[in-house]
């Protein structure tokens, strides 16, 4: 997708603040003009098609989505992107009523999502099948679904995924009347829903938090979550929110005796609810009307209303692949448990994995730590003091180098201890680039002093070695950092005798330091 974005861009295509029928004709030029492969006319066919959705377009939507399908179905480089596509199309579907393809698709689609380790698609296809047990009224059947999910539930990597399944879990228990199990996973969904961040998800927990309520007897209890929804939340802009929102208002002003109220509120539910494409809605808000109209003892109104309700519903029957959705499927379900555990012990391992890493990479950092000195990254003197054992332990011949910058406390005193810190740190940066060989050790020993160690070479070496590093160091270029003044550096060299305690091989290099800072400074001296 990104490689597409990238290559739209590159084609001087401007496509950040589209929406609408604006987007959608965009999107077709970008294909005929853009577009190469099979894929990325997929990609395109599946963006115009997002925007059909939001359109309400469907039928449209799923041309586009069934050619996408067509172009990548036999790929098997691109089961992301078929998911993707199958997630569209099988809500289009639904939308459409077309409800044995959409079945079709959600089986497709658990199979292709573990086959790519894909959990969360493998999820969202089973809640779409449970969804669908919903729609003819079988809530213990949609359960079943729902609780197929229980087990990889912690895998999810999408928490407002995670919050989907268990609102339409607390659903189901709603309707079953399960109001323990319910007030239980309520809790659950009101502690996730602080981590997600979205308006329908979080809404959709108070309102069911105020149907419990509800159907405790606690109407004004209930009454004031739902008032409080938009002051907490904002402005839902969801068509079945808002009306299932007034339903539950209507029931509970009801209850208080305002039933005038309740009434103008359904009215307003009824308005919206022709406008949209879930009928499970239409039933309910029928259900209302029928109820508030039986306990007012307006029965011929109340059996209209129960008309209207019945023939949805036969209407959804009919349409429900509903022996499909049964004890067969649920099996076939089953059958990639096996598959599954194999996921998630996978994941685990994965995890386990991680953590042993991170925690090896914590030990590997405190152990640089302890023995890098911050500001050169060189080693500090903690570490010489084993490398030194380490050295006289193996019988090792060394060398020392003591480099020390000349004059740098008039650097601190001229532009700031900050400027001082970063000659430091240059000095230290061209020490590490020149000593790279194996055997050649570099320790920042003081403030603006450093020690060079160079293993198995004669003083002649050393020396010519000192003297290189004195001359790139004199001809670097330090105005970025001192403006026009230039840094040089003084350097004691000497050889360690064998048998000899370091401390006499530190104080004759020192001793050779001294020599060359008293000669001038900016040269190389040594001592045998
Ligand atoms: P010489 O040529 O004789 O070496 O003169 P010098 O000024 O370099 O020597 P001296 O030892 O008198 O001064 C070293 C200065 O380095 C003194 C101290 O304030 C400064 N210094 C020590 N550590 C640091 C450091 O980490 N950062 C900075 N910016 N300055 C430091
Ligand atoms: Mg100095
Ligand atoms: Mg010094």
């Amino acid at each position: 997708m990104e490689a597409l974005l990238k290559k739209v861009q590159d084609y001087g295509y401007d496509i950040t603040h589209l929406s609408g029928q604006e987007a959608i004709a965009s999107w077709e030029t970008i294909r005929q003009n853009v577009a190469e492969t099979d894929v990325e006319h997929a990609l395109c066919l599946l963006i115009t098609s997002e925007y059909l959705i939001n359109a309400e377009c469907y039928e449209q939507s799923i041309q586009y989505l069934e050619d996408a399908l067509n172009l990548v179905a036999d790929d098997d480089q691109n089961i992301e992107l078929q998911l993707s596509i199958k997630q569209s199309l099988s809500e289009c579907y639904i939308a459409t009523k077309q409800y044995t393809l959409a079945l079709d698709e959600y089986v497709l689609m658990t199979k292709l999502a573990i086959k790519n380790y894909d959990l969360d698609t493998h999820a969202s296809a089973i809640i779409g099948m449970g969804r669908m047990c919903e729609h003819f009224g079988d809530y213990n059947r949609a359960n079943r679904y729902y609780k197929k999910i229980d087990r990889i539930d912690h895998a999810l990597s999408s928490r407002s995924l995670r919050l989907q399944y268990k609102l339409y879990k607390l659903g189901s228990y709603i309707r079953l009347k399960r109001y323990k199990a319910a007030q239980v996973l309520l809790s659950e969904c009101e502690e996730l829903s602080i981590l997600v961040n979205d308006k329908l998800l979080n809404g959709k927990v108070l309102l069911y938090k105020s149907r419990i309520y509800r159907l405790k007897g606690q109407f004004n209890a209930a009454l004031k979550i739902l008032s409080s929804i938009s002051y907490t939340l904002g402005v839902v802009h969801d068509n079945w929110f808002a009306c299932a929102c007034r339903i539950e208002q209507a029931y509970c002003l009801y209850y208080l005796h305002k039933s005038h109220l309740a009434m103008y509120l359904l009215d307003n539910a009824q308005r919206r609810a022709t406008r949209s494409y879930h009928p499970k809605l239409k039933i309910d808000l029928y259900n209302a009307y029928s109820d508030i109209h039986t306990q007012s003892g307006e029965y011929q109104h109340a059996l209209r209303y129960e008309k209207l309700a019945f023939e949805c519903e036969s209407e959804l029957i009919r349409l429900m692949p509903i022996a499909e959705l049964g004890p067969n499927q649920l099996r076939r379900l089953s059958q990639l448990d096996l598959q599954l555990k194999l996921i998630l012990s996978e994941i685990e391992n994965r995890e386990l994995k991680e953590t042993t890493e991170t925690q090896r990479n914590a030990v590997a950092q405190l152990q640089q730590d302890v023995f890098t000195d911050p500001l050169t990254q060189m080693h500090n003197r903690r570490w010489l003091d084993g490398q030194l054992k380490d050295m006289l332990l193996h019988d090792t011949d060394f060398a020392f180098l003591i480099i020390d910058i000349d004059h740098f406390k008039s650097i601190n005193d001229e532009y700031s201890h900050l400027i001082g810190d970063q000659a430091i740190s240059r000095v230290s940066l061209e020490i590490r680039h020149y000593f790279n060989q194996e055997g050649q050790h570099w320790v920042r020993f003081g403030g603006e002093e450093f020690l060079v160690i160079i293993e198995n070479q004669n003083l002649e070496t050393v020396k010519l070695l000192a003297e290189e590093l004195r001359h790139i160091i004199a001809q670097t270029d330090w105005s970025p950092i001192l403006g026009d003044r230039q840094l040089t550096v003084s350097i004691g060299a000497t050889l360690h005798r064998s048998g000899e305690n370091t401390q006499r091989t530190f104080h004759r290099a020192d001793k050779a330091l001294y020599r060359a800072k008293a000669n001038g400074r900016n040269q190389v001296c040594h001592e045998d």
